[in-house]
């Protein structure tokens, strides 16, 4: 049981992380930290935190446990703020999105403190943002990447750990450098994909039938282009690395594609889509 959770950032994933632990009697009290008074504001309105502190330092005061849910370009300046005012007692975790950059802010800023930070990535989320679109199982039956460090202390992680559970997830460890990299592929890329070809189509003269010609496939390809800019400006930055390497490996298949069209080679496409559709149609047992 937490006594006391600062949640700093209550929008989609801290408001829904909030809403999951009340709603499984797992925290005695919620505070809330952020940049606009009036979304704090609203989330004490919805019943999500029980109160505001528009202080860090007060938010922070007697808390055992403190969530960084901010995009991850915000991220260092936080720690920054929060080093000379954490108690020995607390725990601090994120949920950003990558992970070796925050862990890098993190260790330059928190000194000793840095054993009780805990990273974490919960797989869970949509294309909604603020705390009106925070839900209380977001994170249920979903998982919660941890990517401790060596010399993160044991009974933090486990602390972490316990949280998540207890909002319904499963929680599973990596390093950061996997995480970076399998996200990038699995999370990171598919956003780039959809954002790029909203915005192709919306750029082209033909735009306005093109709209109003689109299906499933059109919707479903590019549901995610409508999540927060600012948002995935930061994750693309956090992770430039691994998403160039992920983006490269696609413009060469899709220059590969473009290849076995243009050459009329039906059985490259027939290959290469057999091989998609099933993996594809794996997936869908397990999603
Ligand atoms: P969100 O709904 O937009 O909430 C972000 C929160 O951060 C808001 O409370 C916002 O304050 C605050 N914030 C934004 N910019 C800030 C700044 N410059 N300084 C201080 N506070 C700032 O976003 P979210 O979807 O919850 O994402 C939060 C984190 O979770 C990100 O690191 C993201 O990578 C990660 N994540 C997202 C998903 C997803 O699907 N959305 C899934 C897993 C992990 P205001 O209320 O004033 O706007």
């Amino acid at each position: 049981m937490i006594e006391k959770l600062t949640i700093i950032g209550i929008g989609l994933v801290g408001g829904s992380l909030a809403r999951a632990l009340r709603a499984a009697n797992y925290v005695h009290e919620v505070t809330g930290h952020g940049r606009s008074v009036g979304n704090l504001q609203l989330a004490v309105e919805l019943g999500v935190i029980d109160r505001v502190e528009v202080s860090l330092a007060d938010a922070v005061r007697h808390a055992d446990m403190i969530v960084l849910a901010l995009p991850v370009g915000c991220m260092g300046e936080i720690f920054k703020q929060l080093a000379p005012v954490l108690a020995d007692q607390a725990v601090v975790t994120d949920v950003g999105s990558v992970k070796g950059s925050v862990i890098e802010e993190a260790r330059a800023a928190l000194g000793k403190r840095f054993a009780h930070f805990v990273p974490g990535h919960p797989l869970a989320g949509t294309e909604q943002s603020g705390v009106g679109s925070s839900q209380a199982d977001l994170f249920r039956e979903r998982r919660v990447i941890l990517t401790p460090e060596t010399g993160t202390d044991a009974d933090a992680v486990e602390r972490v750990r316990a949280m998540w559970e207890a909002a319904g997830a499963q929680t599973q460890t990596l390093s950061a450098a996997d995480h970076d990299r399998i996200l990038a592929a699995s999370s990171h890329l598919p956003h780039m994909l959809a954002y790029c070809l909203m915005d192709m189509v919306v750029r082209n003269d033909d735009h306005r039938a093109i709209i109003e010609c689109a299906a499933g496939g059109f919707r479903d390809t590019t549901r995610i282009a409508a999540s927060d800019p600012a948002m995935w400006r930061d994750i693309c930055l956090a992770n430039r690395d691994a998403l160039l390497a992920v983006m490269r490996q696609y413009h060469a298949d899709l220059g590969a594609l473009t290849e076995a069209i243009e050459k009329g080679d039906g059985d490259w496409l027939m290959e290469t889509f057999n091989r998609a559709k099933h993996a594809r149609d794996a997936l869908n047992k397990k999603l």
